[in-house]
């Protein structure tokens, strides 16, 4: 699964709206300290599917919410939109007839948040669904966050296996499983 562009609006310090192409190959953000560098990633995971605010360096998750500064107010929501290229069709059923569709979640201030693929309405968990299965989702080994390596090394063995099943790609199967046995 590829990405194809990342579009933001309110999010954290992109409080106008920013839409970053990816181009293929190897992708290097570049900048000085606090320019934003580490928002981007954080927007990925973000539209990914996480819920844990310390994921995002919050302490609620209404603090993506661009904040405000002297100069600008702040935002009463913030939007996220990643377009994947779906010419593997790695998309569920009912959006794998097209070659890209977008993820889009938004998240307004005391009204949580609310996700849209291919601007349909679904779950969080229809998008954690999607990227667990197409193995890249918001917990996945494939983005390394800082500290993660030595986390991994110093992992209980119940965690570590939790990671490689995440790699093997059948953390979606496991999930659905639990699912099926609190039924
Ligand atoms: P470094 O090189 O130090 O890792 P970076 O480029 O990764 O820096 P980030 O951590 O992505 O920088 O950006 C930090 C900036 O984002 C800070 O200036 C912080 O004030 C701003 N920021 C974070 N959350 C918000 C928010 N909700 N509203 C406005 N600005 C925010
Ligand atoms: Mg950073």
């Amino acid at each position: 699964m590829r990405f194809d562009r990342l579009r933001l609006n309110g999010f954290k310090s992109f409080v106008d709206p920013t839409d970053l192409v990816i181009r293929e190959g190897l992708t290097g953000v570049v900048g000085p300290n606090g320019c934003g560098k580490s928002n981007l990633l954080e927007a990925l995971r973000w539209v990914m599917g996480e819920n844990r605010p310390t994921a995002m360096r919050g302490e609620g998750m209404e603090d993506v919410i661009f904040a405000g500064t002297s100069r600008r107010n702040a935002k009463s929501h913030a939007e996220v939109a990643l377009t994947v290229d779906n010419r593997d069709r790695l998309a569920p059923a009912g959006f794998n007839d097209q070659d890209n569709f977008d993820i889009t979640r938004r998240i307004t201030r005391d009204a949580g948040s609310a996700y849209k693929i291919a601007g349909k309405d679904v779950r969080a968990r229809d998008v954690q669904m999607l990227f667990a299965d197409a193995s890249t989702g918001a917990h996945s080994p494939a983005l390394v966050r800082q500290g993660q390596i030595s986390e991994l090394i110093n992992a209980k063995p119940k965690n570590r296996r939790r990671i490689l099943e995440e790699a093997a790609g059948i953390s979606g199967l496991y999930q659905r499983r639990h699912e099926a046995e609190l039924k």
